[in-house]
């Protein structure tokens, strides 16, 4: 992997720029830049033909100074520790941006999910779970489901972790089926989160969001509710939608359900019928009001960043963006609302499920809404200011706001 497509340097430079602006001393710079924990499983399963396949994966937490770690689990056959590590720091400034009482951490697994039956996932839910089962626990470090882990992955490592332990603590993961303590709004969370982001990015921004258009990579758990929400709540019209088997385009719209449906049926975009076949790399370059990558890391670089002709790019994925791009996107006058606050709304809802799961007292689906309408709106607003304020970029200004707050925390704690 070449330095400029390593997420996890790209993550320790975005750090080292907010750390030169906060005049971050030495120690406290260091200590933010690698995780506190790190560890690589290997884990033996039994496949279905009866042979035995040995898979590798990690969990890693960053920082713990706010709170216990919180942060996805991944299954991808390109997983790797340095993609894990810098997940885990951008949760650390995630929960931070959002002020939530929590550190940062993730987890990952180097597989092909769509290779492996039900009963093999299973197998290696549960033998991940004991891998990692002596890291993890409410007051520890709670998973919750990132790319191609879903409801059920997370119940089956709850019922592994309860019957390790031999007690009921449905607080130990997050993004649960709602009938094992999950909650309600979960599934659209992060979705929702960056709908509700992008309205307020849009008043801050004087983009007129009547008949704007919206094109967007990735129509997975992230992408499907952003592109359903930001059509039923703001009234955008989606013109492109890619993910990895193909995209179209159609400048009349493209009715977000009816994606949405073919994406079920046929396993993604790729023949969706009402328009022209268009390419990934196209999609960045297709003129619309509104870009949102919600598929992978490193899709905006400084290869194609100046093909882009958005006004505004709402990151949905964990960083799609290099630092190389970040420059030219801004030097176009392009407004990035930077991934760890846009799809905050994930880890926002997945924190008032262990609220809930902590009280065994469940709250109605508009309260977790209105909350996270709240939450998200603050958290834009506070970014938003220090933007004007020290007249840097979004990613940078969240960057101060989070990186100042875990800062303090392990200075509080006499860290550094
Ligand atoms: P998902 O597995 O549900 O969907 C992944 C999507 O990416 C699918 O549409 C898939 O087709 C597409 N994709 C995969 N490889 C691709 C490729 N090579 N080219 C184009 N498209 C490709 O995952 P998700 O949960 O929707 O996560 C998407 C992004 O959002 C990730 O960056 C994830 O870390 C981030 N995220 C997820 C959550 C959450 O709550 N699930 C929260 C915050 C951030």
């Amino acid at each position: 992997m070449s330095e400029s497509l390593n997420p996890f340097s790209n993550a320790q430079q975005q750090l080292d720029s907010a750390a030169a602006k906060l005049g971050l001393d030495a120690a406290t710079h260091e200590l933010l830049r690698w995780p506190m924990q790190e560890l690589k499983v290997t884990m033996p399963v039994k496949m279905d033909d009866g042979s035995t396949r040995i898979f590798h994966g990690f969990r890693v937490a960053h920082n713990t100074a706010r709170g216990p770690a919180k942060g996805g689990l991944r299954w991808h056959p390109d997983e790797t520790l340095d993609t894990v590590r810098a997940l885990a720091t951008w949760m650390t400034w995630k929960t931070a941006v959002v002020d939530l009482p929590l550190g940062g951490g993730k987890g990952g697994v180097i597989c092909n999910p769509k290779a492996l039956s039900m009963a093999e996932k299973e197998r290696l839910a549960r033998a991940y779970m004991r891998a990692v089962v002596r890291v993890l626990g409410s007051a520890r470090d709670v998973p919750a489901p990132d790319v191609y882990t879903t409801p059920q992955i997370m119940a089956w490592m709850l019922d592994e972790y309860e019957t390790l332990t031999g007690a009921k603590q449905p607080g130990v993961i997050t993004g649960k089926p709602l009938p094992l303590g999950g909650s309600p709004g979960r599934e659209d969370a992060t979705g929702r989160g960056g709908v509700y982001v992008l309205r307020e990015a849009a008043k801050a921004f004087n983009i007129d969001l009547n008949g704007a258009t919206m094109a967007i990579q990735g129509l997975g758990n992230v992408g499907k509710y952003g592109a359903l929400l930001a059509e039923s709540i703001l009234g955008l019209k989606i013109i492109a939608a890619a993910d990895e088997t193909g995209g179209v385009y159609n400048p009349k719209g493209l009715e977000a359900q009816k994606l949405v449906d073919h994406v079920a049926m046929h396993g993604g975009v790729a023949g969706f019928g009402d328009g022209d076949a268009l390419t990934n790399e196209e999609l960045f370059a297709v003129e619309a009001t509104v870009l949102v990558p919600a598929a992978l890391e490193n899709v905006i670089t400084e290869k194609n960043a100046d093909r882009l002709r958005c006004k505004l790019c709402l990151e949905l994925a964990n960083g799609p963006s290099t630092p190389e791009a970040d420059q030219i996107l801004e030097e176009k006058g392009i407004a990035v609302i930077p991934d760890f606050l846009a799809n905050a709304g994930g880890v926002t809802v997945s924190y008032f499920e262990q609220v809930q799961n902590a009280y065994n007292f469940y709250w109605t689906l508009k309260e977790v809404q209105t909350r996270l309408d709240e939450q998200m709106t603050q958290a834009f607003r506070g970014v938003f200011e220090m933007h004007q304020r020290e007249q840097v970029n979004m990613r940078k200004a969240a960057y101060l706001v989070s990186v100042a707050r875990v800062a303090e925390a392990c200075k509080l704690r006499g860290w550094v």
